[in-house]
């Protein structure tokens, strides 16, 4: 365990040399807003957090750091699951708020360059004027550096990747301050190591992200969802395997279960039954194609017993559709006044996610607790989402998903599919990895020797 100094007030006064007087807080409430995630890890502050406006800043507030081996932690929205931005040790945080713009649109290329404060969500409002898209879309308002760290991966994953899969070339800040860039532009790239992949997914632990430059897809010509409930949730994970398999590749492929269903209907106003359920959407090239995707769509979930099958073109209510699908977390929020949420995110080969969704079932009725499963099941990847109100249910959504968690790598799947290890999810690291995370934390003090880095995730 590294020996870290603390912020003195002579450490603050020299990070605002370098961002500015402006840029730089030791107000509690600055600290306090800054000390938890989204998910429910408890908080806890850094001793000071600064704004940093470009990367060479970054690079002299990592290089000061370094050098008195004081703690860093990179800040992008916030809106993990896992503790990962949550700054443990306390020391500097690094939020990239200011660093928020878009640096250069290669629109010929279908790439842009942008600095990892960004939104998505403001970059996809960004490019629409260009016909383009950013297609990872986790839902949470998250920022790009975030989901970079993160690999963070959401409803179109099945179609589009990951956001490992749609990145090229980053500028990296090292610990020490050096500031070294990763991958290129060209969408080919096989000279040497693939840095590039080695700081995507790994949480702020080697270096912070300083500008990253994005693949893009055109927008589709024709967008049209459909929704499916089926009497089980076998059922509807034989009709997601022939989905896939039928080649329709459609842009998400998402299973909500009859919890969920009933909760979305009863508050969101929208028709559906209270039945395990899919929602898919597809994007196509021109009207025709779209059609054909909705009718072999319809085809094949009917065969596999859908009770019924509802499909639109129409964007307004398509938008309603998704807006209640990536706003679920929210309602169950709302619809549970007084109480606090625990996310589970683990993901298996398609082959196995009938039966890890059973697993969990059976596990969960047999403990009598209560919880929600949302997946994204076009890629094997499933939420278990377990409200609680008191120390006891809190302690058995731990019991549950540590079991969840042994029953995917079972299964040959990971502890989890999008959300990260963080602080949460490191103890099941070494089982998950094995005597390959010996070499994670040789490549981590290769690049972090002093450990200033995000300490306390990802390694137990
Ligand atoms: C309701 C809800 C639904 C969600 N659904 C999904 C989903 O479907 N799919 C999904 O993938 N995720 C989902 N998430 C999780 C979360 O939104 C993602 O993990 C997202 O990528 C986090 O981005 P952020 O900007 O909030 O990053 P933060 O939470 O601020 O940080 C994430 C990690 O990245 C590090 N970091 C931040 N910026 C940088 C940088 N510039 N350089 C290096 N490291 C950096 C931080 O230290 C931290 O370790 C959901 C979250 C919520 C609350």
């Amino acid at each position: 365990m590294p020996q870290f100094q603390p912020v003195t007030p002579a450490i603050v006064e020299l990070l605002a040399e370098i961002v500015g007087s402006e840029h730089v807080s030791t107000r509690r409430a600055d600290l306090d807003q800054h000390s938890r995630d989204q998910g429910s890890h408890p908080a806890h502050s850094a001793e000071v957090i600064v704004w940093p406006g470009e990367a060479t800043q970054v690079a002299r507030a990592l290089a000061l750091a370094n050098q008195h081996q004081i703690p860093v932690t990179a800040w992008g929205a916030g809106t993990s699951i896992e503790a990962n931005p949550i700054p443990l040790r306390g020391g500097i945080l690094v939020s990239f708020a200011r660093m928020d713009k878009v640096v250069e649109l290669h629109a010929d290329d279908f790439q842009v360059t942008v600095q990892p404060g960004i939104g998505y969500k403001d970059l996809n409002t960004y490019l629409a004027r260009h016909g383009l898209f950013f297609p990872p879309d986790p839902g949470a308002n998250a920022s790009v550096g975030g989901m970079l760290a993160n690999n963070a991966a959401g409803i179109r994953t099945v179609r589009y990747g990951a956001t490992k899969d749609n990145v090229l070339r980053m500028q990296v800040v090292l610990a020490d301050g050096r500031l070294i860039t990763v991958g290129s532009r060209s969408v080919k790239q096989s000279a040497g190591y693939d840095l590039l992949h080695l700081f995507v997914g790994s949480e702020g632990t080697l270096g912070l992200i300083t500008e990253a430059t994005l693949k893009l897809t055109p927008i589709a010509q024709a967008i049209g969802a459909a929704v499916a409930p089926f009497e089980t949730v076998d059922a509807a994970v034989e009709a997601v395997v022939a989905l896939r398999a039928g080649g329709l590749e459609p842009a998400a492929l998402e299973l909500i279960d009859a919890f969920s269903a009933q909760m979305l209907a009863a508050n969101n106003g929208l028709d559906l039954l209270a039945a395990p359920t899919l929602f898919v959407e597809f994007h196509a090239a021109n009207a025709g194609a779209l059609e054909y995707s909705l009718a072999a769509a319809q085809e094949i979930c009917e065969e596999f017993g859908a009770i019924r099958f509802h499909a639109t073109a129409d964007a307004a209510e398509r938008r309603t559709l998704w807006y209640a699908r990536h706003h679920a977390y929210e309602t169950m929020v709302r619809t549970h006044s007084g109480q606090q949420f625990f996310i589970n995110d683990v993901a298996v080969p398609i082959s196995a996610y009938a039966t890890l969704l059973a697993d969990i079932e059976a596990e969960r009725a047999s403990r009598g607790i209560a919880a929600y499963l949302l997946g994204h099941a076009g890629d094997g990847n499933i939420h278990v989402i377990f409200p609680f109100g008191n120390e006891d249910e809190y302690r058995q959504s731990q019991e549950l998903n540590g079991l969840i968690v042994e029953r995917a790598l079972a299964l040959g799947g990971t502890s989890t599919g999008e959300h990260g290890v963080g602080a949460s999810k490191s103890r099941f690291m070494p089982a998950e990895h094995g005597p390959a995370l010996d070499v994670m934390l040789t490549l981590k003090q290769a690049l972090d020797p002093r450990g200033i880095l995000n300490p306390g995730k990802i390694f137990p």
